[in-house]
């Protein structure tokens, strides 16, 4: 209980709410995407330092070896830049250098009890924003200045959220039992940047993490749910076939055609016989090789991934995948390799907590519907996250908040209803409430 008897969280986060949309139309206007999140990094953690928190960035918090697909230093550095010019303190940016995006900040109570942790992905999509009219952002003024990014999936709303959410633990840390940890996560887009986090043992004296999602398939405001299904288990690979060049004419028998290594790998792997137990997918998206007319192609290269709707189907898949990847290599007198470029496993909400959170929504004012069960029907990467702390004995929470999106998400039209930033944010603190009693 706070200094006053008649406090309550949705007070305190009422009268920030107004400020968590100026951020959150801040973030609208300066998106950037997977391992770029430079300016969005810089944003939360100054704002976190100046609300007492202990605050960690950068190789603290993002292990070096598991940056997978990081872009090219000149990308890296260009996106650096656009930041500090769009108004981002140095001070902040500086750890984020080189792709070390996302920060942790921790604040400890003034009262014992557990540890919960709160995730919020951080960044936006390859998408360029509509202009037209009719698109909210555009009409008011803060629609994306960055050509060809865009928060197309709502990750400018979960940091709003973040942010908003953390104040309010700050605010009331006299009264707060236990200690929070804000997860502010980069590279959700390519399922990326949560094993980095894990890596480093972030999680590791966790007892409970929550994260979420707006909209997806809960498309009304004030609506929610926690029992969400349908998750996609997912694994992705480069694949890089290498063999030997030489004159197509002259000497073709002395070559070692990478190019048929990789068709011969790519039309198998659709063959793949499905399982009789559930779903499962495949897809090979892109595919380069050779260099010229009349040289045998001694490279070629592709991405793959697999997904199932359990882990175990999942793995079904990467294991056909890989047979086939190197009976190819075999057939054509080859060396393979692949690599691994992202990851997400299914991972199911802990069974008290989703009680315990319909049970905390149905006090909720902001709350008209407590929505039974809905698909996620994609990949999320916090999944992993959720599987290490159940692992290690503490419970998971995903919420959907509800919210109309317009375009959908990932379409250059997608918004939301602002008023999903105070909903999330006071069924979060209600949750936390509830849970330290
Ligand atoms: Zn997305
Ligand atoms: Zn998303």
């Amino acid at each position: 209980m706070s200094a006053k008897g008649s406090y309550k969280p949705q007070d305190s986060i009422a009268a920030h709410y107004p400020d968590a949309v100026e951020w959150r139309r801040t973030l609208h206007k300066f998106p950037q995407p997977s391992w770029l999140e430079f300016f969005a990094t810089a944003f939360a953690a100054e704002k976190l330092t100046e609300w007492g928190y202990d605050v960690k960035q950068g190789r603290d918090v993002v292990a070096e070896d598991k940056l997978l697909l990081l872009p090219d230093a000149e990308k890296l550095q260009e996106e650096y830049d656009r930041a500090l010019k769009a108004g981002a303190n140095e001070k902040f940016l500086a750890p984020a250098k080189g792709g070390f995006t996302g920060v942790m900040a921790t604040l400890k109570g003034d009262q014992p009890g557990p540890v919960i942790g709160y995730r919020f992905d951080l960044d936006s999509n390859e998408v360029t924003e509509t202009q037209d009219g009719t698109h909210m952002p555009a009409r008011q003024g803060f629609v994306s200045q960055n050509p060809g990014y865009a928060h197309m999936c709502g990750h400018d709303i979960h940091t709003a959220t973040g942010l908003l959410l953390a104040k309010y633990f700050a605010d009331n840390r006299a009264a707060l039992k236990g200690t929070v940890k804000m997860i502010f996560q980069p590279n959700e887009e390519n399922l990326s940047g949560a094993s980095p986090m894990i890596e480093k043992g972030i999680l590791d004296d966790l007892d409970y993490i929550l994260g979420g999602h707006i909209g997806l398939s809960v498309k009304e405001t004030g609506h929610i749910c926690f029992n969400v299904h349908s998750f996609l288990a997912l694994s992705r690979f480069e694949v890089t076939f290498t063999g030997r060049p030489t004159h197509a004419a002259a000497s073709p028998e002395q070559g070692k055609n990478a190019m048929l290594g990789a068709c011969s790998a790519v039309s198998n792997l659709y063959a793949i016989a499905r399982h009789s137990q559930g779903a499962t997918r495949i897809n090979v998206g892109t595919l380069q090789a050779g260099t010229t007319w009349n040289v045998i192609p001694d490279r070629a290269y592709f991405r793959m991934e697999t997904r199932g709707v359990t882990n175990e189907l999942n793995e079904y898949m990467v294991e056909k995948a890989r047979d086939v990847i190197e009976g190819a290599a075999r057939m054509y007198d080859l060396t393979v390799e692949m690599k691994p470029a992202a990851m997400a496993v299914v991972a199911e909400s802990s069974p008290e907590l989703i009680a315990m959170a319909e049970r905390v929504a149905a006090t909720l004012p902001s709350v008209k519907k407590v929505v039974p069960s809905a698909p996620f029907n994609a990949s999320e990467d916090i999944t992993l996250m959720m599987e290490r702390v159940q692992q290690k004995g503490g419970q998971a929470l995903i919420t959907l908040f509800g919210t109309p999106t317009h375009g959908g998400h990932h379409s250059s039209s997608f918004d939301a209803d602002e008023a999903v930033i105070r909903n999330a944010a006071e069924f979060y603190a209600a949750l936390q409430k509830e849970i330290t009693g």
